[in-house]
């Protein structure tokens, strides 16, 4: 199904998690997804998402949009925030639980390393267990840590979806109920067993904390959000949060995934491992900054004003990318 939606719905999202300040990697993402807002004549929203509120640094929310503004990239809408929304995700969670597609599981991360040695799967994927389904068919008498997606069984492909943003065509090809298929507008056709490759997973933590697949799967939705700009690190997220759409009826966006800006030693930069913060302390370095994360994402070098270097690379961008 190719898309009849017009410009004026479009609607995308530049997510910043305030774990610090925007860096040369999470900047790229922010124009990535403003220039595709411009190229299609939609709306860019900034969501700050600290629902991980463990990890956020207070006051770098307010700086990170200082940041972004010194760059000219000003959101249509006022930010929201994730911390304020816990109300939405818990509606998401009852919803998902009423009609059994969310479990509780009382393992801790010792028992599931021990069921898979057990079962001779103890190889993470990206750091990250495969949940084995220890407690798929009950907590065994054992107190209830966290409340985990049922990825098989239940979840229909066909599930009703009011309004159908992506071109998913061929999620008609899924074989398995928890295989997802999706079009990427940059890296093409992508395809997961969420179910084999990542297992149930978690939607709200044993601390008590809404895990990002939910969060961001309701407040794209709620958010009316059409198409997702970000960074390629969080590609391997996107069939997760699909299930996640379909099992609670929401529509999928469509995704597109930027290059990652790689450190001198080759390492994808990230707050992690130390990546320093942008400079946007005077115009000049800002626009230095922006257009450094252009060339990330090989747009053509600037010339004359910050604004016209934007327009340029809008139109580029529009040339490249369809939706
Ligand atoms: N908050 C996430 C991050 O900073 C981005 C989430 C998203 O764009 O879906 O990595």
């Amino acid at each position: 199904m190719h898309s009849t939606r017009n410009s004026s719905t479009y609607r995308g999202r530049f997510a910043p998690s305030p774990t610090g300040l925007l860096h040369a990697g999470s900047l790229v993402a922010a124009l990535a997804s403003w220039l595709d807002a411009r190229a299609y004549g939609g709306k860019w929203l900034v969501r700050i998402e600290d629902v991980d509120t463990p990890r956020c640094v207070p006051g770098t929310d307010q700086l990170i949009l200082q940041q972004l503004a010194a760059c000219g990239l000003q959101p249509d809408e006022p930010p929201v925030w994730q911390s304020q929304r816990t109300a939405l995700y818990q509606r998401a969670l009852d919803q998902l639980v009423a009609r059994g597609m969310a479990y509780a599981c009382a393992c801790s991360r010792k028992d599931i390393e021990a069921a898979l040695a057990q079962s001779g799967h103890s190889k993470p994927r990206n750091g990250e267990l495969v949940y084995p389904g220890t407690c798929r068919e009950g907590l065994h008498g054992k107190p209830a840590r966290a409340w985990r997606f049922r990825t098989s069984n239940l979840v229909s492909n066909q599930a009703p979806a009011p309004v159908e943003y992506a071109q998913v065509a061929t999620e008609n090809i899924a074989s398995s109920k928890s295989e997802v298929w999706w079009t990427d507008r940059r890296l093409g056709l992508q395809q997961q067993d969420v179910e084999r490759d990542v297992g149930d997973f978690v939607l709200l933590r044993a601390d008590g904390l809404f895990a990002y697949q939910l969060a961001v799967v309701v407040d794209d939705a709620q958010q009316g959000i059409t198409h997702v700009v970000r960074g390629e690190d969080l590609a391997d997220n996107t069939a997760r949060q699909i299930l996640l759409q379909r099992a609670l009826h929401l529509p999928t966006p469509q995704y597109l995934h930027t290059p990652l800006v790689l450190g001198p030693n080759g390492e994808k930069l990230s707050k992690q491992n130390g990546a320093s913060p942008v400079d946007t302390s005077t115009p000049d370095a800002a626009f230095a900054a922006l257009c450094q994360a252009a060339a990330a994402l090989d747009l053509l070098p600037a010339a004359g004003t910050p604004a016209d270097a934007l327009a340029l690379w809008t139109r580029q961008w529009g040339d490249r990318y369809s939706l």
